[in-house]
């Protein structure tokens, strides 16, 4: 799979033209860690080479201590919570997607698992944590997010639009995923990345929210040499312009 395609970057750049340097903000999120790997490691070593933050979106009841271990020692990694145990409880319902945190359970069942699990990420982590809630499939019942602020979260990241507040709650997504799922996973290749990428952009430039960020989403376990390529192509690409500007993971979900 190509893992640059100038003629797409050629024009994500002249979209960003006249825009003056450090416009558009963006940053990004890694999911379903929960021990040390060799593809976490090859992830690291990207997000060392830039020094970008990467949420690490954590599964509290599958956690390894090798991964607390492996992020002590690396300081770029942030840890936020990948829902409790990962678990579809959506199937066999016939509605056709998967769902942890969906309305196939009580939400007071549900927020109790949530509970739980941050509490194990809390003790674990430390500092290291950021009380961050990314739904595992991206999806969350509308009833659950109310109670989040209640359970001590100051954020919830799914995959969209979205960039908003409620109460005291940001809500922060991501944008371009660069793995295909279906029907086996793989690296979705640079001309598709970025033709995402520059949806989003298009959509900043539209409403003038430059603000909002633009969240790049990967997941390490299922990442090809290719992806890890792309990765770096991209951020090197991004960086190049000026007309980007990196934001950690704090920053993120304090800016709204
Ligand atoms: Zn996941």
């Amino acid at each position: 799979m190509e893992t640059w395609c100038d003629e797409s970057w050629q024009l994500i750049l002249s979209d960003v033209e006249l825009l003056p340097d450090a416009s558009i903000a963006f940053w990004w999120r890694d999911d379903d860690a929960s021990e040390k790997t060799d593809q976490l490691e090859a992830l690291t070593k990207v997000a060392e080479e830039f020094r970008f933050e990467v949420a690490l979106a954590t599964v509290p009841e599958r956690l390894q201590s090798s991964l607390i271990q492996y992020v002590k020692e690396h300081p770029l990694l942030v840890v936020c919570q990948h829902g409790y145990r990962h678990e579809n409880y959506e199937k066999g319902l016939g509605k056709g997607f998967a769902a942890e945190l969906g309305d196939a359970r009580d939400p007071k069942v549900v927020l109790k698992d949530l509970a739980e699990g941050k509490a194990i990420i809390e003790e674990e982590f430390a500092e290291s944590f950021i009380p961050i809630l990314v739904p595992p499939w991206n999806r969350i019942h509308e009833e659950i997010i109310p109670s989040l602020e209640g359970l001590g979260y100051v954020g919830l990241s799914t995959f969209g639009q979205q960039s908003q507040k409620r109460g005291e709650l940001s809500i922060v997504d991501c944008h371009m995923d660069i793995l295909k799922w279906k029907p086996t996973v793989h690296f979705r290749g640079a001309k598709k990345c970025l033709r995402d990428f520059r949806e989003v952009l298009r959509e900043r430039l539209d409403s003038g929210r430059f603000d909002s960020p633009i969240g790049i989403l990967t997941h390490h376990l299922d990442h090809t040499d290719d992806a890890n390529s792309f990765l770096r192509a991209f951020f090197s690409h991004l960086l190049k312009t000026k007309k980007f500007r990196y934001l950690t993971i704090r920053e993120v979900f304090s800016k709204l």
